[in-house]
């Protein structure tokens, strides 16, 4: 119904002509491109691989690879994992086809980033069970197992999830993961290449780099893995490779980081996250309600209106946007063909595509559904810029 929607086709391809930042979308799944596609969007600019592994019927593979005590334990775990992967982005690569051109629009695939309770048992639960196993004594066999469970999520176990062994640091930890998902990637663009005679733009993205030897060293990985599928098949394959800049360090390092990197797309979320250290799980439904102007809690304790905006939906243009504009700067100095996209909420949000806007970003992406309102907003920038200049 959107395409038949004239009028409002007319105004958006008007916003088209007009606009100087691109407008991608997040999308993890087939279905989400192809809504992205339809409301317009040029690009995915995340794909969050981590979703892909919540499903119901890898999950318990997901952990068996994570909790493995042997390497072999774990190889065996990504074996499994490597199909549903493949296919996942054979999907993706088909669905992100420009409906004009035919050419096939640029993907950006994020490398796994948990924060690992998320894919891990829970820990309490498990030790309800194992107390009441212990107290029956009925049954073993299986108190042995969930013992055996419950030491191993133990182990794993981090009182500060969101600053543990998130993003690039699991890879790191486990290179085995990045390989499977790096042989995951190639061969599906390899794949939707042979059959549709399309190229798809493969752009494979580092989660939570805060040093630029952490990405030097997923580089490596990666190259290495390029090289023996283009042995294998024969043909080269290609792909762009970058990065998120979504905490305080990597933006203040960012011209170090950029000699390694295609390109940066920008983690308002965390970014937002870390630098103002609010959690992004909590902060709003707690204490941020008071802190914002116009935003109520009811039942707390009188508003103390201490920040203007909340800075998790419009970007904080004196703190989180000073990082993002520095780190825009010292990329673009190091690296000037570097591309700079931004796909933290912000990058759907009016106000905030002013401001990445006025920094020079390349693109914004945003949720499929935002899609119509960041083209109409990247548009309304680049008018107002204009405006100011003249
Ligand atoms: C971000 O941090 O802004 C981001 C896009 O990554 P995620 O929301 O998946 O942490
Ligand atoms: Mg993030």
């Amino acid at each position: 119904d959107f395409e038949k929607e004239t009028e409002l086709q007319k105004l958006l391809s008007w916003a088209d002509r007009i606009r100087k930042l691109g407008v991608w979308a997040n999308a993890d799944y087939p279905r989400d491109a192809q809504r992205a596609v339809t409301f317009g969007a040029e690009g995915i600019g995340l794909c969050r691989t981590e979703h892909m592994f919540m499903e119901q019927e890898r999950l318990p593979i997901v952990q068996k690879m994570i909790l493995a005590k042997t390497a072999e334990e774990r190889q065996a775990a990504l074996d499994q994992l490597l199909p549903f992967q493949r296919s996942d982005f054979i999907g993706i690569f088909e669905t992100m086809v420009n409906p004009r051109t035919g050419e096939c629009y640029p993907v950006v695939i994020r490398l796994i980033d948990p924060p690992l309770h998320e894919f891990l048992p829970n820990y309490e639960e498990l030790l309800v069970e194992v107390t009441r196993l212990e107290a029956t004594g009925t049954d073993p066999e299986a108190l042995k197992e969930k013992k055996a469970l419950l030491d191993a999520v133990a182990a794993m176990r981090e009182m500060n999830p969101m600053l543990g062994l998130r993003g690039c640091r699991l890879g790191l930890l486990f290179p085995e993961i990045t390989i499977m998902q790096t042989r995951a990637i190639l061969e599906a663009a390899l794949e939707v290449a042979q059959k549709t005679g399309k190229k798809p733009q493969v752009k494979i993205m580092i989660p939570l780099v805060g040093h630029v030897n952490e990405l030097r060293e997923v580089r490596r990985q990666l190259e290495a893995v390029a090289k023996e599928i283009t042995a294998e098949a024969g043909s080269a394959v290609e792909y762009k490779f970058g990065t998120m800049i979504e905490l305080p360090r990597a933006a203040l390092t960012a011209d170090q980081i950029a000699t390694v990197a295609d390109f940066f797309s920008f983690g308002t979320n965390d970014l937002t996250q870390t630098t103002f250290g609010f959690s992004r799980d909590d902060a709003e439904g707690k204490f941020l309600m008071k802190y914002v102007d116009g935003l109520d809690a009811p039942g707390l304790p009188e508003k103390v209106k201490i920040l203007p905006v909340n800075p998790f939906q419009t970007i904080d243009r004196d703190g989180v946007g000073q990082l993002v504009r520095m780190a825009a700067e010292k990329g673009r100095a190091a690296n000037p063909q570097i591309e700079l996209g931004i796909c933290g909420e912000h990058g759907g949000d009016p106000s905030s595509i002013e401001f990445f806007h006025e920094v020079g970003l390349d693109y914004v992406s945003c949720s499929p559904f935002r899609v119509p309102v960041a083209r109409l907003a990247a548009a309304q920038a680049a008018l107002s810029k204009s405006e100011k200049d003249k």
